[in-house]
């Protein structure tokens, strides 16, 4: 081959697409006036006392790697936060491992797992990474689709259609990005019986725990028999509005822990000490201040929710996380152009459903972590754009 048609790049990163939320962000961020809808992050700062604690941690001259595993005092915070908010028991040593955020506890979880051929079941609407991540891991993501109708809940039926002998796991997120969804204890039961019939593993991305508004909230491996079965993954970017501290963990049982520690270890090292400092006290002394912000998102929800059914845009209750899902069925209009028009027109920054997998095409995701001021404006050139079609 000539090096003029050569590439340097491997097949499998040549057939990722970019992620398509990405397009929004840069058409948005070189417009002035927008309302960003569209990230998918808190808009509170982090806990002073957590920042303090990184500061004194840098005072006290904690610069050096920690343990692979994270600090063993952050493990054993962790072990106890999943005991006393979810009743989930991990040893500290050897069960417990402290990542550079969810996203890389979903890294290497799956290619902890993952033997080449292997497939993966992905939930769509689906949060961008996992399709991605399985084929990096040198799998075949498979996509399950869920329903609007049925508020985007994933049902042991809609598993049965796409299983096969070469799955390997299943990737839950509840609650849900992009849907806001929040499967129940019963919900959750019943998928552990389709887990148990085919024998697979489960990813839980549990990162939006923290963020439920409405029924007591369940973690999957405090399902009966799923302990075994499953890698929870977890962390700070959400719940404690730590998003660029890049601090998650994982809790597993302890042979598929110690696999993805080995690959931390030789990809990683450690997570950043200073931030490590952080999330200990952010476990230790930050109940309250998630509660407010909790209590917050709670109220902008049923706001915001409320007003996008008002203006003729049908939206389901969100039971957790900070997004809310809209149809724009009643447009006609694809989600790619409604979100287009509604930038350039409106100036209001939404992510089409189409990003998440083709069952998110009809929707369009906002994010309600605004002020209550952007979010009624929001809605207000929202309804006028509506009016105009
Ligand atoms: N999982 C889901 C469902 C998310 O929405 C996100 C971030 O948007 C992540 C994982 C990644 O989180 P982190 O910041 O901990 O890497």
């Amino acid at each position: 081959m000539t090096r003029a048609t050569k590439t340097y790049v491997s097949e499998t990163v040549s057939r990722l697409k970019p992620s398509g939320i990405r397009r929004f962000f840069d058409l948005a961020a070189s417009m002035e006036g927008v309302i960003s809808l569209g990230v998918g992050e808190p808009d509170f700062v982090t806990a002073w006392s957590v920042r303090e604690a990184c500061i004194l941690s840098l005072e006290q001259g904690y610069t050096s790697y920690t343990a692979n595993a994270g600090l063993l005092e952050l493990r054993q915070e962790i072990s106890s936060y999943l005991s006393r908010k979810f009743g989930l028991f991990y040893r500290p040593e050897g069960e417990v491992l402290v990542t550079v955020g969810a996203s890389q506890a979903l890294d290497l979880a799956l290619r902890a797992i993952v033997n080449p051929g292997d497939e993966v079941i992905v939930v769509e609407p689906s949060f961008v990474s996992y399709g991605p991540l399985v084929a990096l891991a040198g799998g075949v993501p498979i996509s399950v689709r869920t329903n609007g109708a049925d508020q985007f809940k994933l049902r042991p039926q809609q598993i049965e259609e796409v299983v096969s002998s070469r799955t390997k796991a299943l990737i839950l997120c509840s609650p849900n990005n992009p849907t806001g969804t929040v499967l129940n204890q019963e919900d959750l039961a019943a998928i552990a019986r389709l887990v148990e019939k085919y024998d697979l593993l489960v990813i839980s991305d549990e990162i939006y725990a923290e963020l439920t508004y409405d029924e007591p909230y369940t973690s999957f491996p405090a399902v009966e028999g799923m302990r075994e079965r499953t890698i929870l993954v977890s962390g700070f970017s959400k719940g404690f509005a730590m998003t660029g501290w890049r601090l998650g963990f994982v809790a597993a049982p302890e042979e598929v822990l110690q696999a993805m520690l080995k690959i931390h270890q030789y990809t990683m090292m450690c997570a950043p000490t200073m931030a490590q400092y952080g999330a200990i006290e952010a476990l230790k002394n930050g109940e309250h201040d998630v509660d407010e912000m909790r209590k917050s998102y709670r109220r902008r929800r049923n706001y915001f929710v409320q007003s996008l059914n008002d203006i003729g845009l049908h939206c389901h209750l969100p039971g957790g996380a900070f997004y809310a899902f809209p149809s724009i069925a009643s447009t006609g209009m694809a989600s790619e152009q409604f979100a287009e028009r509604l930038l350039l027109e409106e100036k209001v920054a939404v992510v089409p459903g189409s990003v998440f997998g083709a069952s998110g095409e009809g929707y369009v995701r906002c994010s309600y972590a605004s002020s209550l001021e952007q979010l009624q404006e929001a809605i207000k050139r929202m309804k006028r754009f509506l009016s105009r079609l």
